[in-house]
């Protein structure tokens, strides 16, 4: 019998093959339950050492066969076929688990409290799903991982990382998912320049240190019901729908540079610290509702996308304060805007917030409210018009003075409409302007329109100190 040609291995080969049943390669063979019987025969018969180190074996698809009889394990350049379900098996807390492994199917870990790091530069086909369940961490799952190539799958259910931090960078392939449930980081965790995630999902977890997600591209991210007690950074990332539901911040948490393509809703979220959305874009609108800030917060350049025609009648974009879902959410922007003194920035929201508040009102439930804040859009766009009450001015103005003087029936009409005489014996009475018309006769028409300049005068200076004031 031949030998197997592999150096330093003397054990015959296996049928056709040139190498033995450990190193042959089983790509099409693996899921063959004879082969897969003589293989975990043939593997206990060599490897019944206390520490076994697995040097360039092919495994088939085999599951549980590291029990108690196999002590500290560790895997070099091996290639794993099949699906591999490792449950409580032993290993050495300063070598590599896989050390430059290859993976081509479902890897499932369960109950382990891995001492080691876990995969140092291993290679994963896109197949790959690995689910960890219950298992402890004490270094790193993803330990020099130079080839930056990930499962495509991964998912972390009950999972603690005690000492050393969790990072995926620059993942080289597509991400399907990243499922994260129930989990304990100690140390800082980090997803970062990931430009292929489709599903990123972190629910009912508690970070003790950071959670940084930079310069990712995400179709889908939910943050459910979960604990950030150090910086939370969600920043210069591209998310295009997201669930952010049940969060605390316990320390800044910064959302700067990052574009949300959905509405941001950030539903029962806490922020106990400083907070920023400085250059945050919401393509769609933002919703605070049921949003807490306890402390202060940046808003400045939130903004949303508006599509709009250029003078070549192209399509371009342009950015525009943020688009909010309700009012609630302009009322939290311009505060925290205030409380800065920032007031033009602060204008922008208060015209957004009463333009909502318009929108709550309805004619027949509120129809003083109602007309109120017409009145007011109308004549001055919530105070932010300078120009616009000066037009109204010039335009009533020069209408009650052409009809009064080309036709003299301007009074008659009007005082018909008014039919009671003692309207104008009251207006004199009401006069705010008597001493400055000189005993003159006014009529009630003429007090409703000075009242209706004065107005307009007031709207014109309140409307030019909204836009340069500092409270
Ligand atoms: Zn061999």
């Amino acid at each position: 019998m031949a030998e197997c040609s592999l150096e330093n291995c003397n054990e015959e080969c296996f049928e056709n093959e040139d190498k033995c049943i450990l190193h042959c390669d089983k790509r099409d063979i693996y899921s063959e339950s004879l082969v897969k019987k003589k293989f975990e025969e043939q593997l206990k018969i060599k490897y019944s050492n206390s520490i076994n180190k697995f040097e360039k074996i092919i495994f088939p698809d085999i599951n549980n066969i590291f029990d108690q009889t196999f002590n500290e394990i560790s895997f070099q350049d091996c290639t794993f076929y099949g699906i591999q379900i490792l449950n409580d098996f032993p290993h050495t807390d300063d070598v590599t688990l896989f050390d430059n492994c290859i993976f081509n199917n479902y890897i499932s870990f369960h109950h382990i409290h891995f001492k080691c790091n876990i995969f140092r530069m291993c290679r994963f086909s896109n197949l790959v799903e690995l689910t960890i369940y219950d298992s402890t961490f004490k270094k790193q799952l993803f330990y020099k991982n130079l080839h930056n190539n990930y499962p495509s799958k991964l998912n972390l259910i009950y999972c603690k990382f005690t000492n050393e931090r969790f990072i995926v960078k620059k993942a080289n392939t597509i991400i399907d998912t990243i499922k994260i449930e129930y989990c304990r980081f100690n140390s800082n965790f980090e997803i970062s320049n990931c430009l292929n995630i489709t599903n990123l999902t972190i629910t009912n977890s508690l970070f003790n240190s950071n959670l940084q997600l930079l310069d990712n591209t995400i179709e889908k991210m939910s943050l459910l019901l979960s604990t950030i007690e150090g910086t939370g950074l969600i920043t210069n990332s591209t998310i295009v729908s997201n669930d952010i539901y049940g969060v605390v911040f316990n320390e800044f948490a910064n959302f700067q540079y990052s574009k949300f393509k959905s509405i941001l809703n950030l539903s029962n979220v806490h922020f106990s610290k400083q907070s920023s959305f400085y250059n945050t874009t919401v393509e769609q609108s933002i919703n605070l509702e049921n949003t807490t800030f306890a402390n202060e917060v940046n808003f400045i350049a939130l903004s949303s996308k508006q599509r709009i025609i250029d003078e070549n009648k192209n399509f371009v974009e342009c950015s525009t304060p943020a688009n909010v879902l309700n009012r609630e959410t302009a009322r939290k922007i311009k505060d925290s805007f205030e409380k800065q003194n920032n007031i033009i920035e602060a204008n922008k929201y208060y015209v957004i917030e009463m333009k909502e508040r318009e929108k709550e009102l309805e004619i027949t439930k509120n129809p003083f409210d109602w007309l109120v804040f017409k009145v007011h859009r109308w004549s001055s766009n919530h105070s932010q018009n300078w120009l616009l009450p000066l037009v109204w001015i010039f335009i009533i103005s020069y209408l009650v003075t052409s009809i009064k003087t080309t036709y003299g029936i301007f009074e008659t009409i009007l005082y018909n409409i008014f039919i009671f005489g003692v309207l104008d014996k009251m207006a004199n009475v009401i006069n705010p302007f008597s001493i400055m018309t000189r005993g003159e006769i006014l009529t009630f028409n003429m007090l409703f329109l000075k009242v209706i300049i004065a107005y307009l005068i007031y709207q014109f200076i309140v409307s030019i100190r909204q836009n340069t004031r500092r409270k």
